[in-house]
């Protein structure tokens, strides 16, 4: 049996909240939970308590849940030391390098700044599951309110090394606008071609476009592949810097 599972649960209008569940110890988290409702359905579906609230940020959409779940299970609340003073009533905060558990899964915390400045995000090797909040996307990266395109380029480079398999879990469903603006910049790139059509089939089908796989991100995501020279010379931008390619993608997909 696998160590633990990861249920996605759409909430709001375009959210993702991810249960998290380690199945020896029956320990069960929830990473985002924008709001309760939903939450609290999927946990009785399966007769399940909530144990931990994770936040990656201190966003509404992302926070807004977690008054009334640490009332109604008694769960502790995690969250970005950098954000103390934004998210109210965290039991435990942590950062970059360090280490959270939920039941017997071990997660690795990264600083990921850009769309928040304290914004985090969490890996779990035991069940290959990257929690990248509004950090990382589906074909895209997070708005840049709190931060610069050199930092949030920064960030995502931290994703790089993960294994290839990594599912990446992100916080929206913006997978299909995504995919629109990743073939203006890269319209001849065959696997994001490729992957666009299986977006837009399973929207159509109205079925989430998440977990992506990191390997997958890397050869199709614009805001992965600033520093590839085919991206650079298709926006004209051969032999300039990373950070200046990345800079200009972010300019264009906010004014898209
Ligand atoms: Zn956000
Ligand atoms: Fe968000």
């Amino acid at each position: 049996m696998a160590a633990g599972e990861v249920i996605v649960i759409p909430c709001l209008s375009d959210n993702y909240t991810y249960l998290v569940r380690c199945h020896r110890s029956e320990v069960t988290a929830i990473v985002d939970p924008g709001e309760a409702g939903p939450v609290i359905a999927a946990l009785e579906e399966r007769d399940w308590s909530l144990d931990l609230v994770i936040n990656t940020h201190h966003h509404h959409d992302h926070i807004g849940g977690n008054a009334e779940l640490i009332e109604k299970y008694g769960a502790k609340l995690l969250g970005p030391t950098a954000e103390t003073a934004r998210i109210p009533n965290m039991d435990e905060t942590c950062g970059e390098g360090d280490q959270v558990l939920i039941g017997d899964l071990e997660g690795r915390v990264f600083d990921v700044p850009g769309h928040t400045s304290g914004h985090i995000a969490f890996y779990f090797p035991a069940i290959t599951a990257l929690f990248s909040g509004d950090s990382l996307f589906a074909l895209g990266c997070g708005r840049l309110f709190e931060g610069t395109p050199e930092q949030m380029w920064h960030s995502l480079q931290k994703f790089r090394n993960l294994p290839a398999s990594t599912q990446v879990y992100c916080g929206h469903e913006y997978t299909q606008a995504n995919a629109k603006f990743a073939k203006t910049i890269e319209p001849d790139n065959a696997i994001l071609i490729a992957r666009c059509q299986d977006i837009d089939g399973l929207r159509a089908r109205n079925l989430p476009t998440i977990p992506s796989r990191l390997d997958v991100e890397l050869v199709t995501n614009p805001f992965l592949r600033a520093d590839e020279p085919s991206v650079a010379a298709a926006l004209g931008m051969s032999g300039e810097s990373p950070v200046a390619i990345f800079t200009e993608i972010r300019k264009r997909k906010d004014n898209f």
